[in-house]
């Protein structure tokens, strides 16, 4: 094991002081569920670990709304998915927690980590074994003419093809959730759209918060839309697996029965949580029909670039946004 050096502040002002005077070796702790899975694996190396878990600062969940529901950096997984108000109001954020690792797992993660967590493509967690650029810069990528069955259709590069895997940020990018954040340089607000990025000739670097950075709070504005929403995952065991493909989808109905607002998400598919704006505009002024749902699907999946053995993605993808708009559709309020 790799020495390092552990702090647990009280406070969050404490916790910004101690990341303040923190090197860059320093990672931010959570529910752990993670991060030591990763020092394990040799893949991160931390010099510093600073442990957020326990500040209740952080993990207050407010779904009082009217305007926008807001959740704490800390707080668990299992009691965001079983907030009553959140299951009934915005069924697809609940959802994509419920649908996302196991009960224990939840219990302990908090979805604050969540956002943070890393590929599970199995060459960047296989080792050294395997060239992977994201964990090696420059070492290649052993998912070109390997197994890439779980890899991305959508926003790879040269460099890498691996899977964002989180179900959580795929639902807050279609109703376009916010990330607070605190550190030595002050807050900011991070639309999560910004958060994640492609992996273009960089692929070591997945998201733009700096490393003294915390997350302090998750806000998500409450719509119409996320009223009539699902999270429709689709992997290969029901018990607990990251997603093949994931959907979260959500629709608004006008007066006169048409589509006004529709969000599509797609999880499972692409380097980072995948918003289908072209696959929106199908259905937006449109009647919700099997027959329009699977026109969004077909939008949805068009300039998918598979590889060897992931075009499977592109027929299971198109029929899942399909049943999820389907499910939406018989939630939303006409
Ligand atoms: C067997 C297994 C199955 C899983 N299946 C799924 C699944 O189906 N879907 C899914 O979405 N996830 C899945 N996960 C991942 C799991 O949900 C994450 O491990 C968990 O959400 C991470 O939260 P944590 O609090 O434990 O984070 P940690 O492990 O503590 O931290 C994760 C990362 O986030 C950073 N971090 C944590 N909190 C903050 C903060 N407040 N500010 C800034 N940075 C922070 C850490 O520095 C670290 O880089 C699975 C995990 C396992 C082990």
């Amino acid at each position: 094991m790799r020495p390092f050096s552990y702090t647990a502040p009280a406070t969050v002002a404490e916790a910004v002081d101690v990341l303040a005077a923190s090197g860059p070796g320093t990672k931010i702790l959570a529910g752990g569920t993670t991060l030591y899975d990763l020092m394990k694996l040799d893949i991160e190396a931390p010099t510093a670990v600073v442990d957020v878990h326990r500040l209740t600062e952080l993990a207050a969940i407010d779904t009082t709304g009217p305007g926008e529901f807001s959740f704490g950096a800390a707080a668990r997984m299992a009691d965001v998915a079983d907030d009553p108000v959140l299951r009934r109001d915005f069924p697809a954020l609940a959802e994509s927690l419920a649908k996302a690792a196991s009960q224990q797992l939840r219990n302990m993660a908090t979805v604050g980590g969540n956002l943070l967590q890393r590929t599970r493509c199995g060459y960047f967690r296989g080792g050294p074994a395997f060239p992977c650029n994201k964990r090696e810069p420059g070492s290649g990528c052993a998912a070109f003419g390997g197994l890439d069955r779980g890899h991305a259709i959508f926003g790879g590069s040269d460099t890498c093809v691996a899977t964002y895997p989180g179900d959580w940020a795929v639902a807050l990018r279609a109703f376009d959730a916010v990330v607070d954040v605190i550190g030595p340089r002050g807050e900011r607000t991070v639309a999560i759209a910004d958060l994640h990025v492609e992996p273009g000739d960089t692929p070591q670097r997945e998201h733009t918060l700096a490393g003294d950075e915390l997350i302090v709070r998750i806000r998500v504005p409450v719509t119409s839309a996320g009223r009539g929403s699902t999270y429709h995952k689709i992997r290969d065991r029901e018990s607990y697996a990251f997603a093949l493909v994931s959907v979260a989808a959500g629709v608004a109905f006008d007066d006169q029965g048409a589509v006004e607002d529709c969000r599509i998400a797609l999880g499972g598919v692409a380097t980072l949580p995948w918003r289908c704006p072209a696959a929106e505009m199908v259905l937006t002024g449109e009647r919700l029909t099997e027959e329009s749902a699977l026109r969004a699907g077909e939008a949805a999946f068009a300039g998918a670039r598979p590889g060897a053995h992931n075009v499977f993605k592109i027929e299971l993808g198109v029929r899942t946004v399909a049943d999820a708009l389907r499910i939406a559709g018989e939630r939303a309020v006409r």
